[in-house]
């Protein structure tokens, strides 16, 4: 008999199939018993129709707990009340391991039980759907790049210097010397966007964030583009592109995990190109008036980043922010140098930024200046530094955090969801 997955049950309808999971649930009425199936692709429902009360099958059926890891063997039926459209006419069930008190039940647990039981909580309805749309969300990301002609560069993950600020670095040892775990591949991609013309890479980035936030995580995914001789409007195309690329392709694959977590999918469908766009200029009085108490010259914190998006039903798109609260490396506007050419894409129903970017700076000369009045030691950078002497050009790019984008899509309220082991401040088990 063949194995076959749930996803594929689709293709075949009233044939002997074998399905190899585990129980999720059951369920017992007069001469019916229903067993739900999960086997990692999807949930099935399998049902045991007997009118003997002895039949063997009720007797197997009686030992079946949640988490039973069994094979089921059977007829493929449709059945439009079945969940996914079709069911198993169960044959023969093969129980592998009988499990004893798993410990995650149909009721409700807490968070802080859920996240200790981590591991097994994965199994959940709902876990499952986020992390198939996380599945689809770089599975989306990689072919967007790659049809680009974009070539994947993995930058490294240990160090020698910080990227960016000090304060969120987590120091390690390198043989006898200090190394820094990576909270961006940026700089490093800089430097094979001018051997490769368009690059991306696509890896984990640490940051010792010690506030307790919903939108931080100490480990996360981040996807960074580089493209040699693009500007900021470039990139901010880029990035609405990219964008809209995943949302299409969440909504056609995985619409059912979107129901599954009661998305409502019009509120991603309705989004299209161009996003709203504001300068920071513009956007600080629409702030106020809506009660922050942001100062011109500082930067957008949580609130001000939740305020904006819920101006809009769609992301939106903050640019040109004073040079003084943006990274060394950004390129100042031509016509007002105090400002940065960088971009903000936050995204709307109060997710937060999800991509950060801009122009980089491609005069040596400047770039020396921003290295010293952010007081950084010359020598990490003189590999790039180099980068500006040997044929320079403008070039820009951006950093998308996979994590903040599947919380958004799947309409999560914690981060912590988005990803299959989240590092949290408070938390490294399991
Ligand atoms: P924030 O101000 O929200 O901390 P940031 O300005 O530090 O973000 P960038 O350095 O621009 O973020 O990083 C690019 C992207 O990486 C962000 O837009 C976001 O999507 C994601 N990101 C940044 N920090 C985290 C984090 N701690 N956890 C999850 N995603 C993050
Ligand atoms: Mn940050």
């Amino acid at each position: 008999m063949k194995w076959v997955y749930i996803e594929d049950l689709a293709g075949y309808q009233d044939q002997d199939v074998e399905i190899r999971g585990w129980v999720h649930n059951t369920r017992s009425g007069g001469r019916i018993r229903f067993i739900i199936i999960r086997d990692g692709t999807g949930f099935a429902q399998a049902t045991i129709f007997s009118k003997d009360e002895n039949d063997p099958l009720f007797k197997t059926f009686d030992r079946l707990t949640q988490e039973t890891s069994l094979i089921i063997r059977g007829r493929v039926r449709e059945d439009k009340r079945a969940p996914g459209g079709y069911e198993i006419s169960v044959a023969e069930i093969e129980i592998i391991q009988v499990a004893v008190d798993y410990p995650i039940t149909p009721k409700e647990h807490s968070t802080p039980f859920l996240m200790e039981h981590r591991h097994l909580w994965l199994r959940s309805r709902k876990q499952h759907a986020v992390l198939q749309v996380r599945a689809e969300v770089v599975r989306a990301i990689r072919g967007f790049f790659d049809d680009r002609g974009f070539r994947l560069m993995d930058t490294p993950i240990l160090t020698p210097s910080a990227c960016e600020g000090t304060t969120t670095l987590f120091e390690t040892k390198y043989f006898d010397q200090a190394a820094y775990l990576s909270q961006s591949g940026q700089l490093y991609n800089e430097a094979t966007a001018a051997a490769f013309g368009k690059v991306y890479c696509f890896g984990p980035a640490f940051r010792a964030e010690k506030s307790k936030t919903r939108r931080h995580l100490i480990e996360f995914w981040m996807v960074e583009p580089e493209v040699a001789f693009a500007t900021l409007e470039d990139t901010i195309e880029l990035g609405q592109d990219l964008i809209l690329f995943i949302l299409e392709r969440v909504l056609t694959k995985r619409r059912a995990d979107l129901a599954e977590l009661e998305r409502d999918p019009s509120r991603l469908e309705s989004i299209t190109k161009p996003f709203p766009r504001l300068t920071y200029d513009e956007a600080v009085p629409r702030l106020q008036e809506k009660g922050s108490a942001i100062k011109y010259g500082e930067d957008f914190g949580a609130p001000e980043e939740t305020i904006m998006s819920d101006l809009y039903s769609s992301p939106v798109c903050i640019t040109h922010f004073p040079a003084g609260i943006k990274a060394f490396y950004m390129q100042p506007d031509a016509a007002r140098p105090d400002l940065a050419l960088g971009v903000d894409v936050l995204a709307p129903e109060g997710y937060g930024e999800i991509i950060g970017g801009g122009q980089r700076i491609h005069d040596p000369a400047l770039l020396e200046r921003r290295i010293k009045e952010h007081n950084l030691p010359p020598e990490p950078y003189q590999w790039y530094i180099d980068l500006r002497k040997y044929g320079s050009v403008p070039h820009s790019g951006f950093g998308l955090g996979v994590e903040r984008v599947v919380a958004w899509i799947c309409g999560i309220k914690h981060i912590r969801e988005t990803i299959p082991f989240p590092r949290l401040l408070y938390r490294i088990y399991p």
